[in-house]
């Protein structure tokens, strides 16, 4: 990005920059979302577990060091006065500890209701009549890029499903 970006932004750059950050896509961890008590009004317990698997913690590593990499390159080091944020060295343990400080979330929880464990493919949860869940908790697993687009996606899908045009799985019939 063309910026210098602290703090997930909500602190204002103090100087011309540039930010290279790494993005674990396809993440291994997997959270979870639980029942605190039996009251309807508790909130719920939410772990995130945000890169606890080796796999994660290995890509993660691997991104920063490939980031530093690009960084050091003479036609960005030409126009670069110093830096800002970055592990204090290349090794693995200081890699490792940069990203347990600054690392942030982008926002993008999902699936904590996927289909196949909670929904059927056409939204239904299973073993309850007549209801769906239709966001992105739905997501077998989180999609790449970023979610918005496609949560949007699902609920033309399921507008669709609900209407009885399931084109897809010829059962124009249900519900
Ligand atoms: C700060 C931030 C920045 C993001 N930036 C981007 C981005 O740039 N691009 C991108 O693609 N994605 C971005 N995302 C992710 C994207 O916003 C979400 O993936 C998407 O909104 C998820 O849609 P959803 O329908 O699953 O949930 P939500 O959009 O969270 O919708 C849930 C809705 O349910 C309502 N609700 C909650 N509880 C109740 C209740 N008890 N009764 C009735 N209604 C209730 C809420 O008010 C809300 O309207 C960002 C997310 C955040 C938090």
């Amino acid at each position: 990005l063309p910026v210098m970006i602290s703090d997930e932004g909500l602190t204002p750059p103090h100087d011309h920059g540039f930010t290279l950050s790494s993005c674990v896509l396809k993440p291994t961890s997997r959270g979870s979302v639980r029942l605190r008590s039996s009251r309807p009004d508790a909130k719920p317990r939410i772990s995130c577990n945000f890169l606890t698997t080796p796999e994660d913690k290995q890509t993660i590593i691997a991104g920063v060091r490939l980031a530093s990499d690009i960084a050091s390159q003479p036609s960005l080091t030409a126009v670069t006065r110093a830096t800002h944020n970055v592990p204090r060295s290349n090794s693995d343990a200081d890699i490792w500890a940069h990203v347990q400080q600054y690392a942030g979330t982008i926002y993008h929880p999902t699936s904590t209701c996927s289909i196949g464990t909670v929904v059927d493919p056409q939204l239904r949860v299973l073993g309850i009549e007549r209801l769906r869940v239709v966001d992105a908790s739905i997501m077998p697993s989180v999609v790449r890029g970023n979610t918005n687009a496609a949560v949007i996606a699902i609920a033309e899908k399921a507008a669709d499903l609900i209407a009885g045009k399931d084109m897809l799985y010829g059962n124009e019939k249900e519900e």
